[in-house]
């Protein structure tokens, strides 16, 4: 066992104090290990990573992040204080910013910035791109961008919701790939939400069904 980096217990979610959209789940992810949540549309796999990500405030049940509780019915960290990143399906940049200003949008060490938004420019493939906008590149390189965005900050957890169903299959091969080896290099603990079983052999450890409840 290494170092615990989440741990969810009993964790439940209802958006109207009703029906239940998330039901008494428990998982603990340690460092640089890569876990995918499957289960159908509906089951709960989007509310359970804004719950980590503190978008959403638990029905019960609590979230501990670095051995440090982050949500219960009556504690709240701010997102930005979880030390975690996540990316989502579409939509995710900023149209107004550059692919480099996208990049150094979270970056808080100023000094390192220029070096940070380098190195990802590099590693995701995208150093050509550094002065286009969004709307001037494709899906895949979007998501490459969006993909370097969450990393910059060098978030302890990074979460990935269904961030491939877009892109066609032979673009999302190739960047399996790549991310398979950035991943592993990085020592970066993984939370990947995904409905595809390939996806989530290719890209974790340990893959978990959400039941749908
Ligand atoms: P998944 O990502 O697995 O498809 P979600 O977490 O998005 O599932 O949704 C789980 C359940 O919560 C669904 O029944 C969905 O309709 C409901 N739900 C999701 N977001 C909201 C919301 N903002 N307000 C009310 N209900 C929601
Ligand atoms: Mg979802």
């Amino acid at each position: 066992m290494g170092d615990l980096i989440l741990e969810l217990r009993n964790l439940s979610h209802s958006y109207d104090g009703k029906e239940i959209s998330l039901n008494n789940t428990t998982l603990a992810v340690n460092k640089a290990e890569r876990v995918s949540i499957l289960g159908p549309s509906g089951s709960g796999k989007s509310t359970l990573l804004r719950l980590i990500a503190g978008l959403e405030k638990p029905y019960s049940g609590t979230i501990t992040i670095q051995g440090k509780i982050v949500s219960s019915v009556n504690q709240m960290v701010a997102p930005e204080k979880r030390n975690v990143g996540l990316v989502v399906q579409e939509k995710a940049l900023f149209p107004h910013l550059t692919v480099a200003k996208n990049i150094g949008f979270g970056i808080r060490k100023n000094q390192e910035k220029a070096k940070i938004i380098s190195d990802l420019l590099n590693l995701f493939k995208i150093e050509h791109l550094l002065n286009k906008y969004p709307h001037e590149i494709s899906g895949g390189e979007q998501q490459r961008t969006a993909l370097a965005r969450s990393m910059a900050p060098d978030p302890e957890l990074l979460m990935l919701d269904e961030p491939f169903s877009a892109l066609d299959k032979e673009l999302k091969e190739e960047l399996y790939a790549e991310l398979d080896q950035i991943f592993k290099e990085r020592k970066q603990t993984i939370v990947l939400v995904t409905h595809d079983l390939d996806e989530a052999k290719v890209l974790s450890e340990k893959q978990i069904n959400l039941e749908n409840t």
